[in-house]
């Protein structure tokens, strides 16, 4: 493992560079199946491509030191990483889970692992205090991410991993919102990061993707288990492009961050505007706690429009800006968390948790700031007639 000095040399040169045989200087994709054996038991380190490939290998090298961990696996979508990592609890087990977590997470706790014996509890992660009131003797694991889906909770991730650690408690931290340019959650105490890829790593709206990192051998040994044996795994076309994704971070989050700063100021100032969920912006709820555990506020902004002006308008009217559920491409999108990313939490849930249905997220791409602004001003000018 080559030691950079910075993260934006790491996502260019990091993992395994280029390929040795050729001098190509990006990794091939090994469009293979299995390996030739030379022998009994004689390898090169390759035998069926769903336990190994040289293209996925490169990849979740690459994302096992960007996140500073043991080791990276790479699947197939998010949600096949996060059941890779729920897969390692058994029936009994409960997993507390910050209340507003990704709907699929939700989902897929309440839907499947629920009928094998897994439970689930809904808290508020960002009360350190109450949650730790919350940790009876079958609770294995919290799963958080931070700033969360829709609201921008901020959760402090040093003070979780902490209470985890005396309780012996895994930390798992969803880091999609944040990527490890901007957080590193395994260097603030957690044990596990899982990425839905598909958003900002890829960040060109062009593949599904899940990654998992982990902070020791043995996880990692029980993950590689897992992976292995369930066989979710990224294919290596697509693990090929993450890596290319991955090697423009740095520049495509400073202009995501620096464009989401200047739309979430100009919502704040705007008449038509309740309220802003922003945790880049001074006075938000977790300011401090976000500023000291990531680099800034990310690129993620939720709001609400005052009564009069009609959301469903709002959303019409809007040109450069897409409906569209998902996040993190270079394109900015909107969604409307109560009917599309959130819908499967149910309405009850979703009213004590905070998501109304006048909420709006935004997802702000890496266009001109001015086209960006121009076509929000000209849909809420729509939204009021
Ligand atoms: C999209 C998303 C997921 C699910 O990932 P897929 O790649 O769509 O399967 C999980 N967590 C968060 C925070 C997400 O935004």
């Amino acid at each position: 493992m080559a030691n950079y000095k910075d993260i934006e040399s790491t996502l260019i040169h990091g993992g395994v560079y280029g390929d040795r045989f050729t001098g190509a200087v990006n990794v091939p994709i090994y469009q293979t199946s299995t390996f030739e054996q030379e022998g009994l038991g004689k390898h090169k380190g390759w035998e069926y491509a769903r336990t190994g490939n040289p293209t996925r290998h490169a990849l979740e090298t690459l994302i096992a030191e960007l996140e500073k961990g043991k080791a990276g696996f790479a699947f197939s979508s998010g949600m096949a990483a996060i059941t890779a990592v729920l897969s390692l609890f058994q029936t009994g087990d409960r997993v507390i889970i910050s209340r507003n977590v990704y709907g699929g997470t939700f989902r897929v706790l309440d839907k499947i692992f629920r009928n094998f014996g897994i439970k689930y509890s809904f808290e508020d992660t960002s009360d350190l205090k109450s949650l730790t009131q919350k940790l009876s003797k079958d609770v294995k694991a919290i799963l958080l991410e931070s700033p969360a889906n829709p609201l921008l909770t901020v959760t402090d991730i040093a003070g979780i991993g902490k209470i985890a650690k005396e309780n012996g408690i895994l930390t798992i931290v969803d880091n999609t919102f944040m990527t490890p340019y901007l957080q590193r959650p395994l260097e603030l105490g957690a044990d596990i990061v899982v990425h839905s890829a598909t958003k900002y790593l890829g960040g060109h709206s062009d593949l599904i993707a899940g990654l998992v990192v982990v902070n020791s051998e043995e996880l990692a040994e029980r993950l590689g288990f897992i992976q292995n044996a369930t066989g979710g795994i990224l294919a290596p076309f697509d693990s090929f492009l993450l890596i290319r994704g991955i090697k423009t971070l740095a520049v495509r989050m400073d202009r995501h961050v620096e464009n989401a700063q200047a739309v979430a100021k100009y919502l704040q100032n705007h008449e038509a505007v309740k309220q802003v969920y922003y945790p880049g912006l001074e006075g938000a709820q977790g300011y401090e706690v976000n500023q000291k555990q990531g680099k800034n506020g990310g690129a993620m902004i939720s709001f609400e429009l005052k009564a009069p002006y009609k959301i469903s308008k709002f959303f019409s009217s809007l040109k450069l800006i897409a409906l569209a559920e998902s996040l993190g491409g270079v394109e900015s999108l909107v969604c409307h968390p109560a009917t599309m990313t959130h819908a499967s939490i149910p309405e009850e849930k979703r009213k004590e948790i905070g998501i109304s249905d006048a909420l709006i997220r935004l997802s702000i791409g890496i266009e001109s700031i001015q086209d960006l602004l121009f076509d929000l001003e000209q849909a809420i000018g729509e939204s009021e007639k």
